[in-house]
């Protein structure tokens, strides 16, 4: 195997994939990029399961609802490359619009039901539309065995499982934990967005979202609810929301639930911070 490469097609991708004498087995990370430690962690956990790891650099446009937030959202393209240059077994494909989106585009629009009403799906409409498109495309044109995404945006991995079983696309999807720094505030590219103050208070995401965890085991889910946006509110952030659900049908938590997480929304200074924890 070979060292770092970079692509800027799927042609050339293609290409050399089928030139290892052995068929590789491919796992692939779809990234927006300005990558960060979160990032590598998920590149990690792909390159143990792997023989090649294909990370995708891809701001999506149909993904983003509101303009101004594709516009702003942070691209970083030279230090990208100079974070991923230590692996042996990676290859970056920065893909163009017209090729992730051909005129023959293979997928086949999916319903994505609750998801797309609830939550992210609710605030941001259309956004997870375009999530389902282009990670199947990615996967489709990359030809992955494996796809890696982050356990910190999880109802995108509930949309991505959803496609997956409705278009039947051959390919794992592997969660992977949140990677947060010692303040408890989960790594994001958004975070390159914030003044050091804003980061500071930030913080108080985190905080809730401990303080939830910690509560919701001893008294019912709509007094601890009450109680942390109390807590939230004491910080400077504006709250979008702050939601119990089941992380699987995303229906609301109900009191001794195994699978109940809660997530939040945020704006930091007109930044939109998501983080969720497992209850
Ligand atoms: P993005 O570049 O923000 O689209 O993220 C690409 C992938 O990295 C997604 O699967 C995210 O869920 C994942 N990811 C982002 N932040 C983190 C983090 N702090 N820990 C683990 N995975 C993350």
């Amino acid at each position: 195997m070979t060292g770092f490469q970079t692509f800027y097609d799927f042609k050339s991708l293609q290409r050399f994939i089928s030139s290892f004498k052995k068929k590789p087995s491919v796992g692939v990370v779809p990234t927006m990029g300005a990558l960060h430690v979160g990032h590598l962690s998920l590149i990690d956990k792909a390159l143990n399961e792997n023989d090649l790891v294909v990370v995708t650099i891809f701001v999506n446009p149909k993904q983003f609802n509101n303009p101004k937030d594709l516009e702003n959202y942070p691209r970083v393209p030279e230090s990208d490359l100079s974070l991923l240059r230590k692996y042996k077994r990676v290859a970056v494909c920065m893909p163009e619009e017209k090729d992730v989106y051909p005129s023959d585009d293979p997928y086949k629009k999916v319903s994505l039901g609750l998801l797309d009403t609830v939550l992210e799906g609710k605030f941001r409409p259309g956004h997870f539309a375009g999530v389902a498109h282009v990670v199947h495309n990615l996967i489709y044109f990359i030809k992955a065995q494996s796809a890696y995404f982050g356990l910190k945006d999880i109802q995108q991995l509930s949309v991505i499982k959803r496609m997956v079983s409705e278009t039947q696309l051959p390919v794992k999807v592997v969660p992977c934990e949140t990677v947060r720094d010692k303040s408890g505030m989960a790594l994001s590219s958004r975070n390159l967005l914030l003044s050091q103050d804003d980061y500071r208070d930030a913080t108080i995401i985190f905080k809730t979202l401990d303080f939830v965890r910690q509560k919701i085991k001893e008294e019912r889910p709509e007094d601890v609810k009450k109680k942390a946006i109390e807590l939230f509110s004491s910080g400077s952030l504006q709250l979008e929301y702050l939601e119990f659900i089941n992380q699987n049908s995303f229906e609301p938590y109900e009191t001794g639930d195994d699978d109940g997480a809660c997530c939040i929304a945020a704006y930091c200074d007109g930044v939109r911070l998501i983080d969720n924890i497992l209850l």
